[in-house]
């Protein structure tokens, strides 16, 4: 019976940890690039798909930033060890706050990278509830809110921004 609760541990680990909550960051995070988009450019990016393309995109790739910011290579080792500054929230909210600072010479590449960002906010607010929680104050300290495991709760997430998303742009 321990061997079942071991199997199904890792089954949760490697399956849901890997092969779903990698997606869910990306999904989560191109729902978020469309909110903040669409909150800029209102009814515009309906005319404009390659707009929406971009903060899909974009979001997506900061879905997934804080991760692959680490540098990993080999079998799972890191250039910077996980969870701490590529996911700091300061750091995040500080560029975010400056992505938003006066009106760009380029608005489009203003409004990518607050996509981009926002991206990687989502990626946080994933990681926070779970126990390995992220660095909220300091790079070296994480915070847990223990709500629920990794990825138990990846796919209502992505559900429910991802009708948020779609119901912004609809009413845009
Ligand atoms: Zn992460």
């Amino acid at each position: 019976m321990p061997d079942l609760v071991r199997v199904s541990t890792l089954y949760r680990q490697t399956t849901f940890g890997v092969a779903v909550h990698g997606p869910s960051h990306r999904l989560v995070g191109a729902a978020a690039g469309t909110l903040v988009l669409n909150a800029h450019a209102g009814s515009a990016l309906l005319q404009h798909p390659l707009l929406l393309l971009g903060s899909l995109v974009l979001g997506a790739w900061g879905g997934t930033a804080p991760d692959w910011l680490e540098v990993p290579y080999g079998t799972g080792r890191r250039l910077i060890t996980h969870r701490t500054v590529t996911h700091w929230v300061p750091v995040w909210c500080g560029l975010l706050w400056c992505a938003y600072q006066g009106a760009w010479a380029h608005p489009t590449l203003q409004l990518g990278l607050q996509a981009f960002l926002f991206g990687g906010l989502s990626h946080l607010l994933m990681d926070w509830p779970n126990p390995r929680g992220v660095p909220v104050f300091w790079p070296t300290k994480r915070h847990s809110l223990a709500l629920w495991n990794s990825g138990q709760h990846d796919v209502k997430l992505v559900v429910l921004l991802g009708t948020l998303a779609v119901a912004r742009l609809l009413a845009a």
